[in-house]
């Protein structure tokens, strides 16, 4: 499968564009870094590339077919700020079990205490509700993980455990990674390719 951007531009409101035409591929099956300075647009253009802001030019195609817009998406994007990822009024089990029943030994690996399923988000720091939310993104159905500094809010020891679980969930299922970060060292350690998102567009 192919996830690609298509002619992507983006200005809010009547702002500056914030970038224009950027076109870039993904394949299943392919770990792609993504880097570029704070504020230069990577975390809109994750947002536009799952389906959850539109662009202002151009398109996003899976396998030359737009997004589907209702169901679960085959294209789930991991925030940077897992506390505006979810409902604040459900609690964290429900939050993971939106879409599927992570197995223990999903949540074994992504070290998820179970105890914390019956918390609020607000009783959870940021790096346990990050994990909550990498395990709602690790559906079967899954093919795009779009990793939007997915692992900043976490220590060192936690980072490097959590990506080793979903690297290797991501090759066993063939699923095409995205990892936004700014972190040069975590992109050439784990990426096969790496975009610098100001060459795009
Ligand atoms: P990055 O992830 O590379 O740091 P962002 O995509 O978060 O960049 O932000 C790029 C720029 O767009 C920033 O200057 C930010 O202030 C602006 N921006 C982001 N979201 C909005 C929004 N909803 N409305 C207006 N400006 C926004
Ligand atoms: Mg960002």
């Amino acid at each position: 499968m192919q996830l690609e951007a298509r002619s992507i531009s983006k200005r809010y409101g009547e702002e500056q564009w914030l970038f224009r035409n950027a076109n870039a591929a993904l394949q299943t099956g392919e770990v792609v870094g993504l880097l570029g300075p704070s504020g230069c647009g990577k975390s809109t253009f994750c947002r536009i590339l799952a389906g959850y802001d539109s662009s202002t030019e151009g398109e996003v195609m899976l396998d030359g077919e737009r997004l589907p817009s209702k169901g679960y998406r085959p294209v789930q994007l991991i925030f940077q700020h897992p506390e505006r990822a979810v409902n604040p009024r459900w609690k964290a089990g429900a939050i993971m079990n939106e879409g599927w029943q992570p197995d223990g030994s999903m949540l074994e690996s992504l070290e998820i205490n179970p105890e914390w399923l019956n918390r609020w988000p607000s009783e959870l720091s940021g790096g346990e509700l990050q994990r909550i939310c990498i395990a709602r993104a690790l559906a079967p159905h899954t093919r795009f993980i779009l990793a939007d500094e997915m692992t900043t809010m976490l220590d060192a020891i936690t980072q490097a455990r959590i990506w080793k679980t979903v690297l290797e969930l991501a090759a066993s299922r063939q699923m095409g990674l995205m990892v936004v970060s700014h972190d040069r060292h975590l992109i050439d350690r784990i990426c096969t390719r790496v975009i610098d998102f100001r060459s795009l567009g």
